[in-house]
């Protein structure tokens, strides 16, 4: 079926660190000028998406904020849900100030009932792991804004917040809800912005497990580029095969109109 609409990654296929991957501001340009309505969908969670937007700004993109969707407006709108409670956030300050604000919490560890877990960096400490592992025992829920193992940083393959999630949900017995891709309910409601069904729609991404076969799953093609985290190895031990290979997002114009 013809590709209608586009889901895009922004780490690893806009830019990798602080550089714009070559070519993927005239692919940016080429479905603006096509008419193909698309939207971000992004697992990073160390930044807001304020600072998201005006970092893609210094490097030449300019996009509107509505039109990238965060693990953490997805755990805001998540926890601000039937009974809001306050939460420990291990996660960077800005992030945690972003979900706090946005679902009108509290960041408070001592009366937590959640405890939210993104890219943390370094603010993943025996410490601040332990403390969040006790609150799971006492019976806290536990959210994950990603689970992803890895991501391409400026100088080289970095862990994500994906390792961290494993090790609380293996000491303390709970499985994380996970808000940020594969979860179908981000990719539909990013297609849903765009009055988009999934079978008209492709996502274009950096990593085969939660880019590719996460939105392969919800009914979307999944076009992989070889950019950011790309590696064979995970691509030939991959739970699906991607619709399409390309070199980078520069080779997107030339694939749509194929
Ligand atoms: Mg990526």
């Amino acid at each position: 079926m013809a590709i209608e609409a586009l889901l895009i990654d922004l780490d690893g296929v806009l830019y990798i660190g602080e550089a714009a991957v070559p070519g993927a501001r005239n692919a940016i340009r080429y479905l603006e000028d096509q008419g193909y309505p698309f939207r971000f969908v992004s697992n990073t969670t160390r930044r807001s998406r304020r600072s998201i937007v005006s970092r893609l700004a210094s490097m030449g993109f300019s996009i509107p904020e509505e039109h990238i969707f965060t693990p953490a407006a997805a755990a805001a709108a998540y926890l601000a849900g039937d009974r809001p409670q306050s939460a420990l956030f291990l996660t960077t300050m800005e992030v945690a100030d972003e979900i706090a604000g946005l679902a009108g919490i509290a960041s408070d560890p001592v009366t937590a009932g959640t405890v939210v877990v993104g890219d943390a960096g370094d603010r993943f400490t025996y410490r601040s792991l332990n403390e969040a592992f006790r609150l799971l025992l006492g019976g806290a829920g536990l959210v994950a804004l990603e689970k992803d193992r890895s991501w391409m940083g400026a100088d080289g393959m970095t862990l994500s917040a994906g390792p961290f999630v494993a090790a609380l949900e293996f000491a303390s017995g709970k499985e994380a809800r996970v808000m940020g891709k594969p979860s179908p309910h981000f990719f539909m409601e990013a297609l849903a912005s765009m009055g988009a069904g999934p079978t008209e729609a492709a996502m274009i991404g950096d990593d085969v497990v939660t880019d590719i076969c996460g939105a392969m799953a919800c009914g979307l093609s999944g076009i992989l580029v070889r950019t950011g985290k790309f590696r064979e190895e995970a691509l030939a031990r991959a739970p699906c095969q991607p619709s399409a290979i390309l070199d980078s997002i520069a080779d997107l114009p030339g694939y749509l109109r194929r």
